[in-house]
Formats: structure tokens, C-alpha cells, sequence
């Protein structure tokens, strides 16, 4: 079969890349391993929830997905407050004039909604239950092996995750390493209301975060060493909220867990290039980024607006869309914006686990510039809402929030 593009990967950043292109009338396969579909939000929230920019829901909305997610499933965050021994800051939406920082809402959710508006889309073909396993650059188109079968398109995207099978096929080099740590994941209800904001504290071992989901509860994320995770994850209900209320200072209150703790290693990674002939990498398949400022799918949505933007200006103008060249424009405009990503995240975490008086020094006074310096706090706040860089039209609420 012959198809404009295949996406290797339907999580949240293939499919949403597929929408994006789908949408442009290009005929797209999206080959995904796992045969079972994205199911509805029912009465028990997934385990696993983003933070979602509002950069990520413009684009979603003007790809007309953000008005599927139900309504009541969508946390605003519009504030945000971080802290450890040496001091806090306090971050208001109002303060940007934004009446939100981001949103808290389930992967699941989020996923599901990018699957209803594929339906809608007939020239975009799910392959579940596939796997890539074989990849050929030839001249003028690539083709790509799901067992006997074989698809052939001038551009195959790896949107296949951190071990992305594309890039290992396509020969495409990594840096990476790991940070000793494990994310462990909960849902929890505190007795205390969590006031849409998002609470963040540094614990020497990792940050500890709460963030307000839509019924009222929280999302946590706790990062730590793999031994104290593996122990949290091995406590009982009750003993798990006592220990995450105490870590957080009882901040919210008494903590009772609802779900129980799960845990996800931790590494960074970033591709050392994102394309090359008949081949482009994006979302965590290109880049992998500590969770603790919630980017990583907010990267990889930025990535699909971008690429899917390359796409349709090529195919405009009647370019080849899988040349190197043409997708050399795509890789100008986001590896560099996600490594510096990579160096802002990977900086406060070595800052807030360094234990030398001096770094405690720096970040007392980082803590007190920031919240007295209304500039400095607003330009924190706009590269978390996703407002920084050269924007992909799609992020910038254009064209007109189309589809929403
Ligand atoms: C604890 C934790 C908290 C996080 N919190 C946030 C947050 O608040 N905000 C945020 O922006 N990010 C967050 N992230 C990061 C975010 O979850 C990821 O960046 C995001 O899920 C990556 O999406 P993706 O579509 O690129 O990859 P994936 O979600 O990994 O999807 C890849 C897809 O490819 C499929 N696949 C893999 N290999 C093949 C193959 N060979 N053939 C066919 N299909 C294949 C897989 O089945 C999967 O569906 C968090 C991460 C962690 C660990």
C-alpha cells in the first residue's frame, strides 16, 4: 500500500502528528503495536495524567480534538507554588493576564479524543496490533515492513516512544543517560481543597507534586531514588498517604491515596539529529525530559504542529516531503528549542539536589529574584505555558481554532 506518510507510533504524538497531516488530505497509515483502542474516560481516572501547556491546547483545539475531551475531565492549573528549605515562589496565571497556566487531564482522555477525530479523517488508516520491523530508504520513497506486510511512503515518522524502533533502523544516534531516579505516580484526595494550583516541593532526594485534577483530587508525582520508590509502591493505603502528607509537609492536609503508587524509571535522551532521508523523529522517540516541569508531551505536540507545518508547505509546493532537505527545516526549528528544554530542566535539578552551602546560597536567592522580579517571574511562567520560541502557527491559535 502507498501512503503520503507513515507514523510509526499512535500515542498521543503520532496520532496527533496523523491529524495534523490527515487533515492537510495527505493519505497517512498509522502503525501502532497495541491492538486495543484508546477507551473512554469512565467513573476511575487513569493513573497517568499531563500537564498540558496552553500552547498543547491550541493546537489541539484548532486540530478540533481539545472539544472532544469531556469538559468535566479538564483541570485548570492557574496557579502554582514551588518550594523547599530555602524559600517559594508563587506563580498566577492572572499575572500573564492568562486566566490558566496549563491543564491537568488524563493521557487517556486526551488520547481518546485524538482517536474520535481520526475517525473522522477516512484518509488516515490505523495498522494496530503492527510493529515495524523492517525499514528500506530507496530512492524516492521508504518502505516499511509490519511482518509480511509492507507499506511505501516518501516519509516515515518515528513518533514510536523512547525505544523507538525507527530510529534504531535508521541508524540515528543518541546522547542519553539516567538520573537514579524512579517517578512514582498516585492518585490521592487531600483534606484540603487544592485550589487549581499546582504544588510543587524539592526534596533533596527529588520533587515531590501535586497536580489538581478536575474531581477535586490530585495527581502526584514523586520523584526519588529506585529504592525509597519501590518502598512507597510496597506500603499500604494508609501508610502511603501518611508518608506522602509528611514529605509534603501536610501541606493539603491528611492524604488518602486512591490509587496505588506506580512507578516509571527515569533518563534523558535526545536523538543526535531528528532526520534524515525519507525519515523524521518526533516526541519521545527524539527527546526524553525529566517530568518535573510537565514538558514532555507538550514538547512532542510542538514537534507534530512543526513537522506537520514542513509537511504541508512542501507539499504545497509541490516538493518532495521526505528529502532531507525539506526536513532539515523541521529539525532547525525544534531540536534546538527542545535542548534547551533539556539544559533548563536538567540545571534545576542539579540545582535543587546539589547539598553545598553554596548552591543553597544560589537557590535563596534564585527563589527571592524570581518572586520579586514580576519580569523574571512572567518570563517563567510564559516558557512553562509553552509562549517561548518560534512558535508553529497550529500553537499560535491558528488558523481561527479551526474544527473546535
Ligand atoms: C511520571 C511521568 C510524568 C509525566 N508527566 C508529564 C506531564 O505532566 N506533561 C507532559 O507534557 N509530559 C509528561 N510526561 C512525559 C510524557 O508522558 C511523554 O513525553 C509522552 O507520553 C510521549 O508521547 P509519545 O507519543 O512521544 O510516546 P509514547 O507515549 O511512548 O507513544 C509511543 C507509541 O508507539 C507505539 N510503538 C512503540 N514501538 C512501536 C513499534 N515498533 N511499532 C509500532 N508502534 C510502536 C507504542 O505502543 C505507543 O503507543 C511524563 C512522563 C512520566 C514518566
Amino acid at each position: 500500500m502507498r501512503y503520503d506518510v507513515i507514523v510509526v507510533g499512535g500515542g498521543l504524538v503520532g496520532a496527533t502528528l496523523a491529524v495534523a497531516v490527515g487533515a492537510m488530505g495527505l493519505r497517512v497509515a498509522v502503525v501502532e503495536r497495541s491492538g486495543v483502542p484508546a477507551a473512554a474516560p469512565g467513573p476511575v481516572y487513569g493513573a497517568r495524567v499531563s500537564a498540558l501547556t496552553v500552547a498543547s491546547e491550541r493546537i489541539l483545539r484548532a486540530l478540533g480534538v481539545w472539544s472532544s475531551i469531556p469538559a468535566e475531565r479538564i483541570g485548570p492549573m492557574r496557579e502554582m507554588h514551588v518550594w523547599e528549605r530555602t524559600g517559594e515562589v508563587h506563580f498566577d496565571s492572572a499575572e500573564i493576564g492568562e486566566p490558566v497556566l496549563g491543564h491537568i487531564i488524563e493521557n487517556q482522555a486526551v488520547q481518546w479524543a485524538v482517536e474520535r477525530r481520526i475517525e473522522a479523517l477516512p484518509n488516515i488508516e490505523w495498522c494496530r496490533a503492527e510493529e515495524l520491523t523492517e525499514l528500506a530508504i530507496g530512492d524516492g520513497e521508504a518502505q516499511a515492513r509490519l511482518g509480511a506486510r509492507h507499506l511505501r511512503a516518501p516519509l516515515v515518522v518515528g513518533a514510536d516512544g523512547a525505544s523507538s524502533r525507527v530510529r534504531e533502523l535508521a541508524g540515528i544516534e543518541v546522547s542519553e543517560g539516567g538520573y537514579d531516579q524512579e517517578a512514582v505516580v498516585a492518585e490521592v484526595r487531600t483534606a484540603l481543597p487544592h485550589r487549581e494550583t499546582a504544588w510543587q516541593r524539592f526534596l533533596p532526594t527529588g520533587p515531590l507534586a501535586f497536580l489538581p485534577l478536575s474531581n477535586g483530587h490530585s495527581s502526584i508525582v514523586w520523584s526519588t531514588t529506585p529504592g525509597h520508590a519501590a518502598e512507597l509502591c510496597a506500603l499500604d493505603a494508609a501508610e502511603f498517604g501518611l508518608e506522602v502528607a509528611d514529605a509534603f509537609e501536610w501541606t493539603l492536609g491528611a492524604v488518602t491515596a486512591r490509587s496505588a503508587g506506580v512507578s516509571f524509571a527515569l533518563r534523558h535522551l535526545h536523538a543526535r539529529t531528528y532526520v534524515c532521508d525519507r525519515v523524521a523523529l518526533a516526541g519521545d522517540a527524539a527527546h526524553i525530559v525529566h517530568p518535573l516541569a510537565g514538558q514532555g508531551v507538550n514538547l512532542g505536540l510542538l514537534d507534530a504542529a512543526a513537522l506537520s507545518e514542513v509537511i504541508g508547505r512542501a507539499h504545497g509546493l509541490g516538493r518532495d516531503i521526505g528529502t532531507r532537505a525539506t526536513l532539515r527545516r523541521y529539525e532547525r526549528w525544534r531540536r534546538g528549542h527542545n535542548a534547551l528544554m533539556q539544559a533548563v530542566l536538567g540545571g534545576f535539578r542539579h540545582v535543587f539536589s546539589n547539598p553545598s552551602a553554596a548552591v543553597r546560597l544560589l537557590r535563596q536567592s534564585g527563589f527571592a529574584l524570581t518572586d520579586r522580579l514580576p519580569p523574571l517571574k512572567a518570563g517563567f511562567m510564559r516558557f512553562a505555558s509553552g509562549f517561548s520560541g518560534d512558535l508553529p502557527a497550529l500553537a499560535r491559535g491558528a488558523p481561527g481554532e479551526r474544527g473546535s
